[in-house]
């Protein structure tokens, strides 16, 4: 189908003054394969499996606030149940439109800004649609983790276990406690690398992540957040955004890497570049009315752009001075795991390693394209020596360098001074 063969139905919807939110997709007919509902926290998504690419049209319409699907050349077998409503969804129709167009409607409990993604065909995953209904309208505009989802994934069916999320430590009157933000990369419509035997990275480091994170908790004046909790989606600014609200002193990414040579392995630890760093103080700079403050309170609202550009400048080379040294401390660790692939630590531009305030790293634990790293990763005694020896290098670095106000730093400094008034008794 032409786009030209499409315009009179755009005009129609625009007739009804909707809210366009994508047209885009190639035409051919095909049907529908599958129809998933995929729900955890506050996010919610619609998985379509397709035999072909299909032009679609995603827009929302409002009393009640709906989200429609529209997927032309195409047809819903019978077969194919509608998934039953869950999370912000409360009810899924279908129907069929002029031009052998199916039409999917979703009931949704608020009003929500829906966004489309196109995944596959990739291997044994056939073509998808992935639409994002999460309702927060908080992120808009992130391509950044297209490509991850271009790579063809298995879809997130098993139920979200539910929060890891949670203080162990009480407040201490001798100050708080360290908080560090774990992410396991991928997740849910995003498998990651997928090794020789099958394996998902995205199970593996959601396993090193939540050892990891069971570690931190363990240690005194320490606590731990996972950034997903369960097997699903995040984009990548939203992990950002979770360490950032739950105050994190130091953010953490789990992945493994893989390569097409498949006698490559062993783990690297990365950090920011500084050419990241300089496009993403060119995104703060752009939007400091919009952007949160920096840590310690530092606000980028109504400063002139010379001045936040100073601001910004010195909390990210803070922050990448912070990250490079904690970054040697982990790398040194793992050393003692097992094989280390690169023996310094590497930078590069990651997305979710940009926060200009949060010290930032990225291990990528093994080659998980690599047979033998491969079947340690499946092993659970590796996986928790592997979070050891992340843990081991944090701890390291904190010991170090405690942030002020923090229970570590008060019991650093009684240290201190016990050994001073030591001497003089
Ligand atoms: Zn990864």
């Amino acid at each position: 189908m032409s786009y030209k063969e499409f315009s009179p139905f755009r005009v129609q919807l625009l007739g009804l003054a909707l809210g366009l939110v994508a047209v885009a997709g190639a035409a051919r007919a095909g049907e529908i394969r599958d129809l998933r509902l995929v729900t955890a926290e506050s996010s919610t998504q619609l998985v379509v499996e397709l035999s072909g690419p299909a032009a679609h049209k995603l827009f929302t319409l409002g009393n009640p606030n709906r989200v429609v699907l529209d997927l032309a050349g195409t047809t819903l077998p019978a077969r194919i149940a509608l998934p039953p409503a869950v999370g912000i969804v409360t009810g899924v129709r279908a129907g069929k439109q002029p031009n052998n167009t199916v039409r999917l409607v979703f009931d949704m409990s608020k009003s929500v800004r829906p966004r489309v993604l196109e995944s596959g065909p990739n291997g044994p995953y056939p073509f998808r649609l992935i639409v994002s209904l999460d309702g927060s309208g908080a992120t808009t505009a992130t391509t950044a983790t297209n490509a991850a989802v271009a790579a063809g994934a298995a879809v997130a069916t098993a139920p979200v276990v539910p929060h890891a999320i949670q203080p162990v430590h009480a407040p201490s009157e001798s100050g708080r406690d360290i908080v560090i933000a774990v992410d396991a990369g991928h997740g849910g419509v995003d498998p990651g690398a997928i090794g020789p035997s099958k394996t998902r990275e995205k199970d593996v480091v959601l396993q090193i992540a939540q050892a990891l994170v069971a570690k931190i908790n363990a240690e005194p004046g320490m606590r731990g957040v996972l950034t997903r909790d369960g097997d699903y989606f995040l984009e990548l600014r939203d992990r950002m955004l979770r360490a950032r609200r739950a105050k994190a002193d130091m953010f953490v990414s789990i992945h493994a890497d893989s390569i097409g040579n498949p006698s490559v392995s062993g783990s690297s630890v990365y950090v920011l570049s500084e050419r990241g760093a300089s496009s993403e103080a060119a995104r703060w700079l752009a939007e400091r009315e919009n952007a949160a403050d920096l840590k310690g309170g530092v606000s980028l609202e109504g400063r002139d752009k010379v001045l936040a550009n100073v601001l910004l400048d010195l909390s990210q080379s803070a922050s990448i001075s912070q990250s490079m040294a904690a970054a040697e401390q982990v790398l040194r660790s793992l050393d003692g795991v097992g094989e280390v692939r690169k023996p310094r630590v590497q930078q590069a531009g990651f997305v979710v390693l940009k926060s200009p305030d949060i010290p930032s790293l990225l291990v990528e634990t093994a080659y998980i394209s690599n047979k033998a790293d491969e079947s340690k990763l499946r092993q659970p005694a590796h996986r928790a020596r592997i979070a050891d020896a992340i843990f081991g290098g944090i701890q390291d670095y904190f010991n170090d360098n405690a942030p002020d106000g923090t229970r570590l730093a008060a019991a650093r400094r009684s240290r201190v001074a016990d050994a001073t008034s030591g001497g003089r008794l």
